[in-house]
């Protein structure tokens, strides 16, 4: 073969159920091939003078055929494929040479120039597959492909495309017609009978399909995704979050959500900010935004509903459900990487030490009317790690507390803002200068509160961005002398 052309090659799905394949070798690549044809139940054939360790108890238990350890020629007379997977070219060449001979289709693992069958990269979604192939030119650009496609589709498509396998015959009966038929499957891969299948709910996704497919119900019904965009990296949305947002009608977000996160949006999304502002009636905006919500979806639109970090994490996710539910709109929920969770990651304290903090307390540091109220005492005690959630003001009357509660004002904390994102900030240092440091460094929301003492650990194990500001000690020792 020439290095300046690769081949264009005719791609082809075999139905192996019962026929006889032969795998020559019997390392791990052979285990893999192994393992795919059998999923596809082929009668698989295997020739090596030795059996990796999952090929041997497949060859125990009768599941394949160890023919011997040396190739003949006679072992292809029963089969349709053949596979050479073996590290010797010598024998992978006398083997693609017989055969050829035989005109039968030779797959030579890592030789493109010897195989007359090339394996393709794959992505499996049930009976739903997509076969790559760059002809033996970039194999690296199959796979990049491959990836790209494995985190841009549901995994619900399989049990989509199982679910229309038993319906096929009734959509055939009921639409004989191919347009009719088209506009069907249009109407039915509009993302809610995946939602529906996302959730567990297989009977409702078929209840769904067959009113689609008796046209009871012609609009569609709308719903509501409740779905967690993560701290601001867009690496951390997760891959559900990713391609709920690539279904979207309408997203409404809060000011929390990254620009870089809504830009993963599907482009024509109509987006809102539906977002808080300092200042303003937080339960009149609540309640807008649950109005919102409501006659989005009655409308027929799938409305994302884009909150920071996880919905249920001080997101009044809870709230924003119950209003869905009194008026029987679909939802789902998808949970985010709460800011708990990405500033301890992103500041290097682990939050849970077996050492040090064996329980983990997630708290808000406002009430509804001003400071917080907790069981102080309980907070004061030893092993724990206290996450403060809305902690810029009232740090005053939280170290007051703690410390008049018996924490030592000793205790380590960090205050970590815009975790995560390129300009995170961590402040380290003991309860005692907790305000100050956060009055000098001019802290600004969102910021994370962390104490306990896994919070020292952000002078030693920091990793992204800054080195940890650290507190002067002495005003530490002066607060602890005072109190
Ligand atoms: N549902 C969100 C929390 C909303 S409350 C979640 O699960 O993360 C808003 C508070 O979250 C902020 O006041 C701040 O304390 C915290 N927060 C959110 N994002 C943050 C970030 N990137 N860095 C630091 N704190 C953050």
């Amino acid at each position: 073969m020439q290095d300046t052309a690769a081949p264009t090659l005719f791609p082809l799905f075999l139905d192996l159920r019962g026929r006889r394949v032969l795998v020559v070798g019997g390392g791990s690549v052979a285990a893999r091939k192994v393992t795919a044809l059998l999923e596809a139940q082929a009668d698989v054939a295997l020739v090596a003078p030795a059996l990796d360790a999952t090929l041997a108890p497949l060859v125990r238990m009768q599941r394949i055929t160890h023919l011997g350890a040396t190739f003949a020629r006679h072992q292809l007379d029963d089969a349709w494929l053949v596979i050479a997977t073996t590290d010797d070219p010598l024998v992978n060449r006398v083997v693609a040479e017989a055969a050829n001979t035989r005109r039968l289709w030779v797959n030579v693992v890592d030789d493109a120039e010897l195989a007359s069958a090339q394996l393709p990269a794959r992505v499996q979604r049930g009976p739903l597959q997509i076969a790559i192939s760059s002809g033996g030119a970039a194999p690296m650009l199959a796979r990049h492909l491959r990836e790209q496609l494995e985190t841009q589709l549901d995994d619900s498509l399989g049990a989509l495309a199982q679910l229309f396998v038993t319906l096929r015959s009734r959509i055939r009966a009921r639409l004989p017609e191919l347009p009719a038929r088209r506009a069907f499957f249009r109407r039915a891969l509009d993302g809610r009978v995946q939602a529906q299948l996302r959730r567990g709910d297989i009977d409702a996704a078929r209840e769904s399909l067959e009113a689609e497919l008796e046209q009871i119900n012609p609009t569609p019904r709308g719903r509501v995704s409740l779905v967690g965009a993560g701290p601001g990296d867009p690496g951390l949305l997760t891959l559900r979050a990713l391609r709920v947002l690539n279904d979207a009608d309408v997203i409404l977000h809060d000011r929390l959500v990254s620009a870089e996160v809504l830009a993963l949006a599907r482009r024509d999304a109509q987006r809102i900010e539906v977002g808080k502002r300092v200042g303003g009636n937080h339960d009149a905006t609540q309640q807008r935004i649950h109005a919102l919500m409501i006659e989005l979806a009655r409308a027929g639109k799938h409305v994302v509903r884009l909150k920071g970090g996880d919905p249920f994490v001080f997101g009044r996710g809870g709230e924003e459900l119950q209003a869905l539910r009194a008026q029987d709109i679909d939802y789902e929920v998808v949970p985010g990487i709460t800011a708990a969770v990405a500033c301890a990651a992103h500041a290097g304290i682990p939050l849970t030490h077996r050492a040090h903090a064996q329980s983990l307390r997630i708290l808000t540091a406002q009430a509804k009317a001003g400071e917080a109220e907790h069981d102080w005492a309980a907070l004061a005690q030893p092993g724990q790690t206290r996450v403060f959630y809305m902690g810029v003001s009232g740090l005053e009357h939280l170290r007051d507390k703690l410390v008049g509660h018996g924490l030592p004002a000793s205790t380590p904390f960090a205050l970590i803002e815009n975790g995560s994102l390129p300009q995170q900030r961590v402040i380290a240092g003991t309860l005692a200068t907790l305000p100050v440091l956060a009055r000098e460094h001019a802290v600004q929301a969102p910021a994370l509160l962390i104490v306990g003492e896994v919070a020292a650990f952000a002078t030693e194990l920091h990793w992204f961005g800054a080195a940890p500001l650290v507190a002067n000690d002495a005003r530490c020792r002066d607060f602890a002398r005072a109190a």
